[in-house]
């Protein structure tokens, strides 16, 4: 692989949140060795890509995706039509999608059969492109949880969802033992019911503390970090007190949580496209009545806890939760405007899918570029900072080094 010198008209810095001007990034294999002023650069010997007046940011991470889900109406409804060997081809389809659009680094919060490890292992083994991806296997749930979610007594999915379903502590325990032996990379659960689970109230806590504190306990105890899906105000508190890393949508949260996360230190990730996309599209699109009025519920609260976190300057993460009704992988980056329209800064929102991600992942050598981390650049038509739609119009992909879409 030639060593690349990428001339940068606008450049992000995720460290400072501020653009530099007229740079060159130097890279060497597949990490970035140096950027340098554009006036004292020498390119002699560098395979020189110029981006003219796009705008170059980091590769962006999204912290939250599910590669097992495309975007349909009702992703319950198809599955049990559907085989492993599906899902598995449809997932490096999504996978695709989203490092086309930018996405260098996708944390993969909840998948079936460990689809999402093998589809890592093979990327990362070079037999298949892709982004890089952290992926935390089946969610756990209780029964009848928010990840218990095939609601038919009839069926039978035991080789997808079974080992992650467990009561108390102890077969909790187990679920998050079973998931580390299959090669995850972080744990995730479900807190409290959820939007697209039929016969789940969205506000309800589904897990006691009791039990959350055993699966944070032994997830940590193997030196991972712990997603919670959580929407209802109770179920978040008492995720926060159980010691997760991140609270997934947040969407009921109270004052109360928000202090709490700020007492903890706890990472938010609001995921607003998956409520707004349900709300706006839901009808249209034919998702179920129940699954819409719910996102109305929980999408007029989300706003109002989202922008008390900004406040507080709680730590918040990019997630988009693409997967979920009219939510497609590629075109996430609508989740920036969101982010916008409800009280960020255009650099605080690429700020959230770069330095504060890669902080959430404990990834130091990706949401940045520096020398020493890896060589994932990616660039845009038009200035966000002016514009905050320029991130949906993605035209440069580099990813370690090597250049995806130019
Ligand atoms: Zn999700």
């Amino acid at each position: 692989m030639a060593n690349k010198a990428i001339k940068c008209s606008k450049m992000f810095d995720s460290q400072t949140g501020q653009v530099r001007e007229n740079v060159v990034i130097f890279t060497e294999g597949e990490r970035i060795a140096a950027i340098a002023p554009l006036a004292e650069a020498r390119l002699e010997g560098y395979e020189v890509i110029d981006l003219g007046e796009r705008f170059v940011t980091p590769g962006l991470c999204d912290c939250h995706v599910h590669l097992m889900m495309d975007g349909q109406a009702n992703p319950s409804a198809t599955k049990p039509y559907e085989t492993i060997a599906d899902w598995t081809l449809a997932a490096l389809k999504c996978a695709h999608a989203d490092l086309m659009a930018g996405f260098t680094s996708l944390r993969v919060v909840g998948g079936n059969g460990f689809v999402d490890e093998a589809i890592r292992d093979a990327i990362n083994r070079g037999e298949h492109w892709g982004p890089r991806l952290m992926t935390s296997g089946a969610a756990i749930s209780t029964t009848g949880g928010h990840a218990d979610d095939h609601y038919s007594p009839y069926l039978n999915d035991e080789l997808n969802t079974a080992p992650a379903i467990g009561d108390g502590p102890d077969e909790l325990i187990k679920a998050v033992r079973y998931n580390i032996k299959h090669g995850v990379d972080m744990i995730k659960y479900m807190s409290t019911g959820g939007v697209m689970s039929r016969g789940t109230t969205v506000g309800a806590q589904q897990m006691s503390l009791e039990e959350m504190k055993a699966i944070c306990d032994t997830a940590k105890m193997y030196g991972m970090t712990i997603a919670t899906h959580a929407h209802g105000t109770s179920g978040i508190k008492d995720a926060i007190r159980a010691g997760v890393t991140s609270v997934e949508h947040g969407m009921l949260m109270d004052e109360e949580g928000v202090q709490l996360m700020k007492e903890h230190g706890t990472t938010l990730v609001p995921t607003l496209i998956a409520a707004e996309r349900i709300v706006v599209k839901g009808k249209e699109i034919g998702t179920p009545d129940w699954a819409i009025a719910k996102a109305n519920t929980v999408f007029q609260q989300a706003t109002k806890g989202f922008k008390r976190c900004i406040e507080e300057n709680i730590p918040i993460a990019f997630g988009t939760d693409s997967g979920t009704p009219f939510n497609f992988h590629g075109k996430q980056a609508y989740e920036f405007e969101l982010m916008c329209r409800y009280g960020m800064t255009p650099t605080q929102a690429l700020t959230a899918a770069t330095k504060t991600a890669s902080e959430l992942m404990r990834k130091p050598d990706v949401g940045a570029i520096e020398p020493g981390r890896y060589a994932d650049i990616v660039a845009f038509d038009g200035n966000p900072m002016e514009d905050i739609t320029a991130m949906t119009r993605c035209s440069f992909v580099m990813k370690g080094g090597e250049v995806y879409k130019a």
